[in-house]
């Protein structure tokens, strides 16, 4: 078995879509960034890659590339989940918390582990998604950004 940690954050601005483990969430705002900004996705895929030694995600997935413009982060998510496959990994499993103040996500959260079950071929007994707010402090507190936090398991591998 091997474990691995992500982090990831990324600004809310006007004029973008709001996109959190693949789910369009509705709000008035959306996160900035090169591909959609998935910021949950992001720090899984950091998890993932972590877990296997292989780097972090901004090895395999450059943003200077222009493949990953605008790129829905579950296309990343899945080669994320190829390159470990190739490497003989299975998910153990995964846990994760979005820090969030608003707009509230709960309803949200069951599609997410749909999502990421789906595209790591997973039972979504084994992926765990949170959100909670950073009661108004910091930059996730006033709404200027959100973060997020995965940690996964993984188990097998060759060599
Ligand atoms: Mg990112």
């Amino acid at each position: 078995m091997r474990i691995g940690f992500g982090y990831d954050v990324h600004r809310l601005v006007e004029g973008r879509r709001l996109v959190l483990g693949g789910v369009d969430v509705p709000y008035e705002k959306g996160l900035h960034g090169h591909s959609d900004a998935d910021v949950l996705l992001h720090a899984l895929i950091d998890a993932l890659i972590g877990a296997a030694g292989l780097g972090d995600i901004g090895k395999h997935f450059p943003p200077t590339d222009p493949a990953w413009k605008d790129a829905s982060s579950l296309d990343l998510l899945a080669r994320a989940g190829s390159l470990l496959r190739e490497k003989g990994y299975t998910v153990g499993n995964i846990d994760s918390t979005i820090v969030c103040e608003a707009p509230k996500l709960l309803g949200h959260i069951p599609g997410m582990v749909r999502n990421i079950s789906r595209v790591l071929g997973c039972g979504e007994e084994r992926v765990n998604v949170k959100a909670k707010t950073e009661e108004g402090l910091g930059f996730t507190g006033s709404g200027d950004g959100i973060s997020a936090y995965a940690v996964a398991l993984i188990e097998g591998g060759r060599g």
